[in-house]
């Protein structure tokens, strides 16, 4: 059962069209919602919070995996089922055909990030309001994350090609966002009560590359569109700034320094995928894996409590059981801190299809497990040398156990990675950065309480 975003109570009135938004997919799908809620409110609709009192629904749908395309076909048929008039946006809307096909009954179906057609499609089947209420829009846009963390998205597309991924086809090749646009909009975040920014795009350290690392002037000074420049204009805000989607090209090494001075929070987010030669070039990854031990070891001499969180793929087509063991020693290796795995999916249209030596599914199951206990091993060392420290942990609100709160700390991001459980915290508010006495770990979690 798909779940519609939730309205501040305020915003639902009986008299202005409602639209109802089901959100699915990454992140950047969820900041490609917070940009329709935003000209929706702006122009006066509301947004309802279920299926009946909706007027129509807008459903932002995800198409990465087979998996998320059927979750996303079903998320439209349950919205036409139970309100009837829906309109398809995202990823997947890049495929109209499919969408057709399962469900003629649909209003509209626009693609990923074209909030124009979006919008006209809402005005085709739901008469905006004569009088839009602008004022209730906040300075910031409507954010569909907690107050204190937002995402903060720098660009659109990639320019790499990997071979299993079919992103460039739905999103098209990098499209930049000029920097003083990413600044003024995290400067007003960081006003509006965040204090936590989740920088996101698919390649962040690609970031500028399409429009030649174009010089702005924010605040007096100039930047350079560039990740470097990014980084440091971030910086100057005073909040926990966070890479997400960072590939390990050698100019990453620039923004260490700035970890190491407190400006951006010590935590890399690396999609490695693999770290066998043969895997990686069947997968066509950008950055290439020699020397990337290295410089991790030495990024870790710099910032001693940097954490690195990455993604892999298991049972690429073609993968060995020693390109596994490879990968294997990789993570113990680089002491990858925090990591998500997935088997191996057949996306439709994805070049790695017609790969040779597709892996059977039992070994893929096999492998997933093997490589969970190793990154298990892995995370547990690292928590358990916290055990006795102070660390700072921002609080994200109260957890369903009576009495304890939900926090995380520097090497933590949102939703993703481990959390800190604190007692004797019932008083701190979401959004509280506060020193903790941590006095216990699991394989992933800490427990502790302020000190
Ligand atoms: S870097 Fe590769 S996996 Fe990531 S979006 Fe680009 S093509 Fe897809």
């Amino acid at each position: 059962m798909s779940t519609l975003i939730q309205p501040p109570p305020k915003t639902v009135t009986k008299k202005l069209p409602k639209v109802g938004i089901v959100s699915l997919g990454c992140p950047k799908a969820l900041v490609d919602s917070e940009r329709i809620i935003t000209r929706l409110r702006a122009e006066g609709y509301q947004i309802a919070p279920d299926y009946q009192g909706a007027d129509l629904v807008l459903v932002n749908t995800c198409g990465f995996l087979d998996s998320a395309r059927d979750e996303s076909l079903d998320a439209i048929g349950e919205a036409i089922e139970a309100n009837g008039r829906v309109i398809v946006t995202g990823c997947l809307g890049a495929e109209p055909d499919v969408i057709e096909k399962a469900h003629p009954k649909v209003l509209a179906i626009t693609g990923p990030h074209q909030y124009e057609a979006v919008m006209e499609a809402v005005h085709t089947h739901l008469t905006a309001p004569h009088n839009p209420h602008l004022d209730l829009v906040p300075e910031a846009g409507m954010r569909l994350t907690p107050r204190h963390y937002a995402y903060l998205k720098i660009s659109e597309g990639c320019n790499n090609r990997c071979s299993f991924c079919i992103i460039p086809k739905l999103r098209g090749d990098l499209a930049s966002r000029p920097i003083h646009h990413v600044l003024t909009e995290a400067e007003k975040l960081v006003a509006a009560g965040v204090k936590e920014l989740l920088v996101i795009s698919q390649d962040t350290s690609a970031y500028g590359l399409d429009i030649r690392y174009k010089p702005e002037t924010w605040r007096g000074t100039e930047y350079e569109t560039r990740f470097l420049d990014l980084a440091k204009g971030l910086g100057s805000l005073g909040v926990w700034t966070r890479m997400h989607y960072v590939y390990p090209y050698p100019h990453v090494d620039a923004v260490i320094p700035l970890m190491a001075e407190g400006l951006i929070t010590p935590y890399l987010d690396i999609p490695f995928q693999h770290a066998s030669a043969n895997v990686l070039k069947a997968m066509k990854r950008p950055a290439k894996q020699d020397k990337v031990l290295d410089r991790i070891r030495q990024w870790r001499r710099d910032v001693p409590d940097l954490a690195i969180r990455s993604t892999f793929i298991v049972g690429f087509p073609g993968e060995t059981e020693e390109d596994f063991e490879t990968l294997l020693e990789f993570i113990r290796e680089a002491r990858i801190d925090r990591a998500g795995c997935f088997r191996y999916e057949n996306v439709a249209h994805a070049e790695s299809q017609a790969l040779p030596g597709h892996v059977p599914e039992e070994v893929k199951e096999e492998r997933w497990h093997r490589f969970m206990q190793v990154q298990a091993d892995v995370s547990a060392a690292r928590a358990e040398i916290q055990v006795g420290t102070v660390q700072d942990v921002i609080v994200d609100g109260p957890s369903d156990e009576a009495g304890i709160m939900v926090a995380r700390t520097k090497a933590d991001a949102p939703d993703v990675d481990a959390v800190v459980y604190l007692d004797s915290a019932t008083h701190l508010r979401a959004g509280d950065i506060v020193p903790a006495a941590i006095h216990g770990a699991d394989d992933y979690d800490l427990y502790g309480a302020p000190a």
